[in-house]
């Protein structure tokens, strides 16, 4: 369901810079002002995600004189635009996963990146690499503007997460004409209930269920 990724190799100053680099002067000059303050805020993030404690941040929407807009626009309109130098590194984050498969269903391709924590509510983290996921367009749109308040709400984070072996994802036969296999998150007890409400967390979040879901229309069960 869902497969763990090497972190980026490129550092947040890089693309921060990068992106900032064919600026206004006078709007250059700002972001050039706050950068240890966004490079402060991305070690804050690391950090809460390696202590399970990112769910407990409080949105940044501006910083001094830089507005959310100019900070989502670092994104939009530099990072992601096709023919800026900082596209590279958007390309770069894109290819992480070595089969192109999208890390949050393991199905579909991956086509654009998506924010962990969503750049409307958290533009301070817009270009911020470690809170980029490869992922397919589906999942992207697919995810729900919901705020984790605790860590069993958040979904599996592909860099920072990585599961035990074991089973997870299990089915249902549902003997129907057609017949048909209905996949559910249960995981073994082991892992712990904050893991188990993860998972089912991220199962429900990117609508696994449709996703999965497998009919079987030359199978006549036995009732
Ligand atoms: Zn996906």
């Amino acid at each position: 369901m869902t497969n763990s990724l090497a972190l980026p190799i490129d550092s947040h100053k890089d693309i921060y810079e990068s992106c900032i680099s064919n600026l206004h002067a006078t709007t250059k000059k700002k972001f050039l002002d706050n950068l240890d303050y966004f490079i402060d805020k991305g070690d804050e993030f690391e950090s809460k995600m390696i202590g399970n404690t990112l769910f407990n941040t409080t949105p940044v929407s501006s910083v001094g004189t830089i507005t959310t807009h100019e900070m989502v626009y670092l994104y939009t309109g530099k990072l992601s635009k096709l023919g800026h130098p900082a596209r590279v590194f958007y390309d770069r984050l894109r290819s992480i996963p070595a089969n192109g498969q999208c890390p949050l269903c393991s199905v579909r391709t991956v086509t654009t990146l998506d924010h962990y924590l969503p750049k409307a509510d958290f533009p301070v983290y817009a270009i911020l690499p470690i809170n980029l996921i490869p992922a397919c367009r589906d999942c992207n749109t697919d995810k729900l503007s919901e705020t984790p308040t605790t860590h069993s709400e958040e979904t599996i984070h592909p860099y920072f997460d990585v599961l035990p072996d074991g089973i997870y994802l299990h089915a249902n036969l549902i003997k129907t004409k057609p017949a048909s296999l209905v996949f559910f998150v249960n995981a073994p007890s082991p892992w712990g209930s904050v893991l188990q409400s993860r998972l089912k967390t991220h199962f429900r979040i990117f609508n696994l269920n449709k996703l999965y879901v497998v009919t079987l229309p030359f199978f006549e069960p036995v009732c």
